[in-house]
Formats: structure tokens, sequence, C-alpha cells
């Protein structure tokens, strides 16, 4: 599990900014995966960093407050500032560093409909908050609808568009030759994960995702989830299973005619919640609700 100070950050920036201005800004960790490949810890989703004689690349870019903290710690590794940034989705914990890295230069690229939420306002049911249009510099300079490649530094990187899963512009981002996969948040590996109904998000969605990465993957994979610690094959098969049990459990209850309470009720993650539920982002309080909204309404 991970420290729950970890988690805070994305709660903060889910529930409300203001929570955020008063949280403290955590240090940036470097992961090594390879000689040219970094997992990049700090304030929002993990970030993968691509560097070498081609471009200093990377997959989504975390929050404002910690972008000077971000580019000193890249400068330790690489010369370049950076060149190249992938959004794996449009939520702010992964696209909150656009406008600044943006405003230096960096080319944007994202998925078709990162492009549209960022540029209108949005709103979120389940934590309450409301986000408005992003400015012209953050947003993706570069967008597709199914699939892009990236050639760079030694790496094919294949983007590829994951349906309506966490939110609808979600992409899986392949490292080909260093064998390591970026999967966004529809990877949560310390918690129950949340997906943005209100973004085109659902619990189908997601375990197609997953289900779609596993068929992919090898035992040597590198797996790097939205939130939590780096994975292999079977961090990610464990995931799936656990949200295929309930994801069934819970629309044969549905079928059955159960409402939310009954479906409360009835307790059908009881048996992964010491595993899974116990983030304050995402206790089963507010777990169970999302999954029986996806499937019921
Ligand atoms: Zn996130
Ligand atoms: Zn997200």
């Amino acid at each position: 599990m991970l420290p729950s100070r970890s988690l805070l950050p994305l709660a903060a920036c889910l529930l409300a900014t203001s929570t955020l201005a008063q949280q403290p800004i955590p240090e940036v960790k470097i992961e090594p995966i390879n000689d040219h490949l970094f997992m990049v810890v700090g304030l929002g989703g993990n970030l993968a960093l691509s560097i070498g004689d081609d471009a200093t690349f990377i997959v989504d870019d975390q929050m404002e407050p910690i972008i000077p903290k971000l580019r000193a710690a890249i400068a330790e590794l690489t010369p370049r500032p950076v060149d190249f940034i992938l959004n794996t989705h449009w939520h702010f914990d992964h696209s909150g560093g656009n406008e600044a890295f943006g405003a230096a230069g960096a080319l944007i690229v994202a998925h078709d409909n990162v492009y549209a939420r960022m540029s209108t306002e949005q709103v979120n049911s389940l934590f309450g908050s409301v986000r408005k249009p992003s400015p012209e510099v953050a947003l993706p300079v570069i967008t597709f609808d199914h699939t892009t490649t990236l050639h760079l530094n030694g790496d094919t990187i294949v983007a590829s568009h994951l349906p309506a899963a966490h939110t609808d512009g979600d992409v899986l981002v392949h490292f080909v030759e260093s064998n390591v996969y970026h999967l966004g948040d529809t990877f949560f590996t310390a918690s129950y994960p949340f997906f943005d109904i209100d973004s085109g998000g659902s619990i189908d969605g997601l375990v197609r995702a997953v289900e779609r990465v596993l068929g992919m993957v090898d035992e040597a994979a590198v797996i790097i989830p939205g939130h939590g610690h780096m994975t292999d094959k079977a961090g990610l098969q464990e995931y799936r299973d656990m949200l295929v049990t309930i994801r069934d459990r819970v629309a044969k209850l549905v079928a059955e005619g159960a409402d939310r309470d009954a479906v409360m009720a009835a307790k059908p993650t009881a048996d992964f919640d010491a595993r899974w539920g116990q983030s304050e982002f995402m206790p089963v309080e507010r777990w169970l609700p999302l999954v029986f909204k996806s499937l019921a309404e």
C-alpha cells in the first residue's frame, strides 16, 4: 500500500483547488526503469520520462505547483528541456503542467477528446468540482483518434485510445523496445480506481481497457499506473480480477432489481476492501455507488 500522503494530492486536486493550495509540495522522486526511461512521482499522476539524443519526452506533467521542482529534477538527468508531452487523459493532475511547459515551447500530444474537454468547462458531479477551460497554450497541438506513434530515444512509442474507460480520452502509452507501458488512470495499484462518468468513463470500458493491455504484455513488462507503484503483469492481473469480480457481482444484483441501497447492503466488495478500499480518496462508500451508477443508469 502507498502511504496515505501519496493519495492526498489526487484527492485534494479533485475535491478543490483551494484545498490543494494548503498542501505541502512533495519532493520529486525519480525511479529508473532502464538507461533512458524513468517513472517520476511528485504531485498528481505518475509521469514517465524518456531522455536521449532525440528529445526529452514526458507522459503526463502532473500539476502546476510542482513544475519548478520537476524541471530541476529533469535537469539533473538531461540538459534538454522538455520537448514533447503526451497526456494520458485530460484530468488536471495529469495535464496541469501543460501551461508551463507549453509556454516554454513543448509540443503537446493527446487524444481528440482531451482537446475537446480541456477547451470547455468540465463539471465533476462525484467531487462537486468545476474546471474552467484551459488557456490555449495548455492545449494539445497534435491530437489523434485511434493511435499515434512517436520515434524517440531508441523507442517506438505507440499511444492507443482506450475508449470510455477512466474518461473518453484515455490512451495506453507503450514504449515498445523498452517493454514499458503507462496506463494512465485506467490503472490504480493502491486503491479502488476512480472512473469519471461525467467525462465518458465507465466500469465496462475500464475492464475492456485492462483486458486489452493484459493481452499485450509479457511477464517481463514494466507497467506504470496513473497512481501507485510500478508493477508487472501479475499486478495488473490482480487489479483486473478485482474489477471483473465486483463488476459482475453488482451487475447481477442490478439485473435482479436491486437499487443503490440494496447493492450497498449486499456488500459485494467485502473480500476486496482490506486490499483496495483503504484510501481516503476512494473508500468503498464512494467506489460502490460509482460502479452501481455505471451499470444501472
Ligand atoms: Zn489521476
Ligand atoms: Zn484521471
